[in-house]
């Protein structure tokens, strides 16, 4: 490979992941993940990745299947799943022992709800850039019924579930309340830890609840973490 080749493939490959993340950080952005819209896929730009795209440039598909098809391996790949929670293969582990068995089964745990929004963020991104003018709200979800992810193990069921549940909501409704509703879910789940640390502040200092006489709340007593109710004493 020339000088003038590297550094085409260099620009060509440069262009690519940057025009993806940038559209991943619109979607990102949209549902309030700013963090993770701005971090996302950096790793893409290490000498570990970035020169598996320069010496695999193909221009229309990806460089990691090509060196997929050379050694065997994508070293890109693999060092970038290690290092990325928005894809599903990162949370690829043994199941938990039962009764004293060790499971030998490697197989997906259930992703967290901010990298499993992140992870829709992506493939719409990636759909996009894919299909270009031909793109429809329905695209997403295509792609991801003729994977070969949906019948593999690697993906939780929950983790493939709430995915679904996102895709199809994104190819009937659209955008606008698919994005709303991530944003909902985000909230929800912010506002359910905060009421869970409070919980665990409140018995861990044994100080009564928000106002004498009043109901506790159920979903907030449920919410305790055992490690309030063993450490502080207080029944709960
Ligand atoms: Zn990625």
């Amino acid at each position: 490979m020339t000088i003038g080749e590297l550094f085409r493939n260099g620009t060509g490959h440069f262009k690519t992941i940057t025009r993806h993340k940038a559209e991943v950080m619109k979607n990102c952005f949209r549902i309030g993940l700013y963090w993770q819209g701005l971090l996302h896929d950096l790793s893409k730009y290490t000498p570990e990745e970035f020169l598996t795209g320069v010496f695999y440039y193909q221009g229309n598909r990806s460089p990691n299947a090509a060196e997929k098809e050379v050694r065997g391996y994508s070293v890109a790949w693999l060092h970038h799943k290690g290092r990325n929670r928005h894809h599903y293969e990162y949370w690829i582990d043994y199941g938990p022992d039962r009764d004293g068995i060790k499971c030998t089964e490697l197989m997906g745990n259930r992703m967290p709800l901010r990298y499993l929004l992140e992870m829709m963020c992506d493939r719409i991104a990636a759909s996009k850039v894919y299909k270009g003018s031909e793109y429809t709200d329905a695209a997403p979800l295509q792609y991801f019924e003729a994977s070969r992810e949906i019948r593999s193990k690697a993906m939780h069921p929950v983790t493939k579930h709430q995915l679904r549940v996102l895709l199809r909501m994104l190819s009937e409704r659209g955008e606008e309340e698919t994005f709303a509703f991530a944003r909902a879910l985000l909230r929800r789940e912010k506002k359910q830890k905060a009421e869970m640390r409070l919980a665990q502040a409140r018995s861990f200092w044994r100080m009564p609840a928000k106002r004498a006489g009043r109901k506790p709340d159920r979903s907030v007593l449920r919410k305790r973490s055992s490690f309030a109710s063993q450490n502080s004493g207080v029944d709960l």
